[in-house]
């Protein structure tokens, strides 16, 4: 399984799936916002400043908690449904340099949800393929490798040449999949390409 890292969706998988963070942590997230904007409009070294700070580590805590959670149940789903789970690491750490992304990547939390992925893979027997240096996952046609020359964030969804229509996310799923079953095998590992679909909820793969 390729798992593509996106804003609004954490993960979005290559069959199609796409799991955005769930209500109890957008509530936290919420809450904090809430609790930090009270404590920016308190004095400094007031007793209102002091007791709304420690609301916000309060808030910040189950923000933490929260996200936690959610990505082990969600490590461990895709763990369990797949022999293989491949991601792209290198581009989240290049898209952190473009601080009007930086925050949302950093929400995303995709560093720590990667690194529970691979433990669980660890022990559980399975693979976690991190595909280093992949830079075109979305700006290739995983239909017929066609690359486009640009793919600007706000581009959601794509049509290339060869006619297919792409979902940006789901298309870079598909490719970063295919990266990964390219390395296994050259590792020497035998993979079939469908092997491990979720058994639920499976969605056709984008065409
Ligand atoms: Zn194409």
């Amino acid at each position: 399984m390729g798992i593509d890292a996106g804003l609004t969706d954490i993960a979005i998988t290559s069959n199609g799936l796409k799991t955005s963070n769930p209500r109890f942590l957008k509530n936290a997230q919420r809450n904090l916002k809430r609790k930090q904007k009270v404590l920016s409009r308190c004095k400094k070294g007031s007793k209102g400043r002091a007791k709304a700070r420690l609301l916000v580590a309060k808030a910040h805590e189950r923000v933490a908690f929260a996200r936690n959670d959610f990505q082990h149940k969600l490590s461990r789903q895709l763990v369990d449904e797949n022999q293989a789970v491949v991601v792209e690491t290198l581009k989240v750490k290049n898209m952190l340099k473009n601080h009007c992304l930086a925050r949302s990547i950093a929400d995303a939390g995709w560093h720590s949800f990667v690194i529970k992925l691979d433990y669980k893979a660890k022990q559980a027997g399975k693979h976690l393929v991190k595909i280093d240096q992949w830079f075109a996952s979305s700006k290739t046609c995983s239909c017929c490798d066609r690359k486009q020359e640009e793919m600007p964030l706000n581009v959601r969804s794509w049509t290339c040449d060869c006619g297919a229509v792409h979902d940006r996310d789901i298309n870079a799923a598909i490719n970063i999949k295919r990266q990964g079953i390219l390395k296994l095998k050259a590792e020497g590992l035998s993979v079939s390409a469908d092997g491990g679909q979720r058994k639920s909820g499976t969605l056709p793969v984008a065409a």
